[in-house]
Formats: structure tokens, C-alpha cells, sequence
């Protein structure tokens, strides 16, 4: 059995979404670092723009040489969605289901699940990156409300 198919088997035991780009290099840092509550995104090695989603080329200078940097586990919601039907069998118990996005650095703006109250989302709140169990696994970003400390 190759590793794809074992990570497939593995995932519908645990009944967690897939991460869906577990294996490319593109998102593989990022969806690792998850795991371990660190929030990475790329940097261009020529001339420092940190981009988000990740590209194969810098957008500012063209070049193809990054570098995986440590950004702010916290940020501000620039905008959600909520949803009302899975489009996994992992979320059948999840509903409604909130997905954000968050702007941790200007210019970044990392999606994720909601796992506070949906009646906290609100555009321009801050919110928290979460290690929760699907998190472990390199599912995807999960965010909350800050929690005081
Ligand atoms: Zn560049």
C-alpha cells in the first residue's frame, strides 16, 4: 500500500477531511507547522514579500526561491461564510459550519474553520489560531476569539 492510500485509509477511520494538499510543496510546510500550532507562509528570498495562498513565483519580483517564515497566530476577520450542508461526512456533526478569513499580516489572509460561536464571527473581530484534533492531522487552519491570558 503506497503512503497516499494509507493517509486515505487512515483519514476515513478518523473520519477527518482530508488535508487536499498534504503533498504538495506548495502547502506541505504549511499544513505540517498546523500540527504543532505554528502558522508558516512563504517569503521570497530575493526581495522579502511574504505571499499567501503560496505561488511558484514571487508576485512582486518573479523569482521561484522561498523561504517558510512564522507569522501572528492572530489576526482580524476580513470575512466568513457559514454553511448549513457537509460537503464532508466529517462535518455532518459540524453544522452549521463557520469557515473565516483572517488577516494576520497586511496582505495575508489565511482561511480556516470556526470552532468558537458562530454569534462571534463578525467582520473586524480578532481571532486566535486553534490547535484543535483536525488541526493535528494537517486538515486545515482552525481560528477562535482570543482567549485571555
Ligand atoms: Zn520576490
Amino acid at each position: 500500500m503506497n503512503q497516499e492510500l494509507t493517509a486515505t485509509v487512515k483519514g476515513e477511520v478518523a473520519n477527518l477531511p482530508l488535508p487536499l494538499n498534504a503533498e504538495d510543496p506548495l502547502f506541505a510546510p504549511y499544513l505540517s507547522a498546523l500540527a504543532n500550532g505554528e502558522l508558516l507562509i512563504r517569503q521570497c528570498a530575493a526581495c522579502d514579500t511574504q505571499q499567501w495562498p503560496p505561488r511558484p513565483f514571487c508576485r512582486n519580483c518573479q523569482s521561484s526561491d522561498f523561504i517558510w517564515v512564522q507569522v501572528l497566530q492572530t489576526g482580524t476577520i476580513a470575512s466568513f461564510s457559514i454553511a448549513y450542508r457537509a460537503f464532508h461526512p466529517g462535518y455532518l456533526d459540524r453544522l452549521p459550519a463557520g469557515t473565516v478569513l483572517v488577516d494576520v499580516e497586511p496582505g495575508i489572509r489565511i482561511a480556516g474553520r470556526w470552532t468558537g460561536k458562530l454569534d462571534e464571527i463578525k467582520i473586524g473581530a480578532r481571532a486566535e489560531l486553534v490547535v484543535d484534533e483536525w488541526a493535528k492531522h494537517g486538515v486545515s487552519a482552525a481560528w477562535a476569539p482570543p482567549q485571555a491570558k
